[in-house]
Parts: structure tokens; C-alpha cells; sequence
């Protein structure tokens, strides 16, 4: 996806210093016409909670037969996706080489690192039929001593990330570890990234890091009296104990990590260096970066 729209909209968020949270940021809203994408990470009060510095909630959307999303090649540099699939497929291409499906509960990771493109399309067999689309694109930045290290596609199929039960809360543990689980995904910075199904009625205590936050997929939970609704992302703070009781049947995205230094975005380019994005916009421009093999006749044009 990474962008499935361009530009830099930011979100809106409020402060709320009681309870543990510290700002709840509401998505900006993108209609794109048969889908919607919901935008939490950046916002104008939140820059990024530890190295996740870009949030993309997709759909859900339903699509009829000979329709399907197509995401022309793309490049990122400096930053690493992370992709995830409630319902729906998408057929991954990029400059390495790298051709993969990605089904729900699979985690597809890019790494750019000095640079890479990409494209993201409904599989051809996935179009012929009615079908939906419901996934988070997610993007990392990477320590500022990986930021040029070598680009890199890794697959992980959904029975490879680890799941437990904790008081009937199914928790998945996607990167990092937690609740006595590790992820095998690979990871840079230090990161967290744990998906929780909640029904109502159930509590969840939440991981400690040093930056963390909650992103209400569905449903909602509250937390001493304060709700976080749906689509929205409260920030916590780092210290308390913060622990979540679902109001409704609920999923929750908990990411987190260390904090890294400032970040520089413009459009796919994520970098600690401004020079360094000057160089990725007149390289895209110039048609300097590698195509992706049997993708390689569109493109999206530089903003
Ligand atoms: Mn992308």
C-alpha cells in the first residue's frame, strides 16, 4: 500500500493527561471512492511512537467482480513496511525481485533501506470474484546507523507469528516480544507490536516501553472511566501499569519501542537526513531507481 493515497494530511489529536493516556489522536479520513484509509501516525502532537512513525488503517471495503486495488511502483527509502491483512490479499512486487501474496494473518515486512520500489495489486485470481480488503500498513523507521543498509523482503506466514490465550484474550505477538511470547520477525530498533482480540467484558494489561500506544481496529475499551473509541489511538504514558477493559467486542493494535531521533517524511521517503530525501525525490524523478521486474511499465509520479 505505502501510499495508498499521497500527501502528508495530518490528523488531529486532544490531549488528556488523567488516566495514563496521554493524547488520543483521531485519524484523518481518506475516501479514495471505493475504500477509505484512516491515518493515525504522523500527526502534528505525535510524530511517532517509538520507531513507528506512519499508522494506515485500510478499509474494510468490498469489492465487485473485475474490481481490485492497484498501487503502482513506488519508491521508499530509509524506512521499513510493515503489512498485515485482516480480510483480502495483495500481490507483493518489488526491485529485488521479491513476488508474494500476502493473506490475512501473514506479516509481509520491507526493508528499503538505501531504497527499493515496490508495487501492491489484488491478485489477478482474487479480482475475478466479489471479495473485501481490511489490513494496517504500518511503517518503521530504521536506527540511523541501518538507515542505508541493503534492501530486504521478508515473508512470514501467519502460522510462524506466535498466539496465546491470557484470561480468553487472544493476543498475538507480531514483532518483539511479550507475554512470555517472541515474534520472529525481524526487528531494528527496539519494537513492539501486539494484536489483541478482546470480547466485551474482558481486561488486558498492556506491555511497558519506553514509547507505547493502543489503536482501536474495532470496538472499543475504556480504561478508569475513559473510553478510546473506536478508530482512534491513545498514547500512554510509559511508567503505569495501564490495563484495558473491552465495552465492546473489540481488536486493538498495541505498538511501541524506543524512541529515535528526529524524522524527516516526504511522501514514501522517511529519513534523519533532509538532504538525503532531496537525493530520493530527484532520483524517482530521473528514473535512477531499480524497477520492479514484470511491473516495470507504470509508475506514480513524483507529488
Ligand atoms: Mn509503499
Amino acid at each position: 500500500m505505502s501510499n495508498l493515497y499521497n500527501g502528508n494530511d495530518e490528523c488531529e489529536g486532544e490531549k488528556n493527561s488523567s488516566n495514563g493516556i496521554d493524547l488520543v489522536l483521531k485519524p484523518g479520513v481518506k475516501d479514495l471512492g471505493s475504500f477509505s484509509v484512516r491515518r493515525t501516525l504522523p500527526s502534528r502532537q505525535q510524530r511517532k511512537v517509538g520507531p513507528w512513525i506512519f499508522f494506515d488503517h485500510a478499509g474494510p471495503a468490498h469489492f465487485n467482480p473485475g474490481e481490485g486495488i492497484d498501487v503502482r511502483p513506488h519508491p521508499h527509502i530509509n524506512l521499513a513496511t510493515v503489512t498485515y491483512m485482516f480480510e483480502g490479499q495483495f500481490l507483493h512486487r518489488d526491485s529485488i525481485g521479491s513476488v508474494q501474496v500476502i493473506k490475512p494473518g501473514d506479516i509481509n515486512l520491507m526493508v528499503a533501506g538505501k531504497g527499493i520500489v515496490h508495487s501492491e495489486r489484488t491478485p489477478p485470481e482474487i479480482r475475478k470474484t466479489e471479495h473485501s480488503l481490511h489490513a494496517l500498513q504500518l511503517w518503521l523507521a530504521l536506527p540511523e546507523a541501518d538507515e542505508e543498509i541493503d534492501p530486504a523482503f521478508y515473508h512470514y506466514p501467519a502460522d510462524e507469528l506466535p498466539t496465546t490465550e491470557i484470561d480468553g484474550v487472544t493476543l498475538r505477538v507480531m514483532m518483539g516480544s511479550a507475554y512470555g511470547l517472541s515474534s520472529p520477525v525481524k526487528t531494528f530498533a527496539e519494537t513492539l507490536y501486539v494484536e489483541a482480540l478482546l470480547k466485551a467484558g474482558q481486561r488486558l494489561t498492556l506491555p511497558v516501553c519506553e514509547e507505547r500506544a493502543i489503536y482501536m481496529a474495532k470496538g472499543e475499551v475504556s480504561s478508569n472511566g475513559t473510553a478510546i473509541e473506536e478508530f482512534t489511538m491513545a498514547i500512554l504514558d510509559q511508567k503505569n501499569e495501564f490495563t484495558v477493559e473491552a465495552t465492546t467486542d473489540a481488536r486493538l493494535a498495541f505498538i511501541g519501542g524506543e524512541k529515535l531521533s528526529k524524522r524527516f517524511i516526504d511522501w514514501n521517503f522517511v529519513s534523519s537526513d533532509k538532504d538525503r530525501i532531496r537525493k530520493a525525490r530527484e532520483d524517482w524523478k530521473e528514473g535512477r531507481f531499480d524497477k520492479v521486474p514484470e511491473d516495470d511499465e507504470e509508475f506514480i509520479p513524483l507529488p
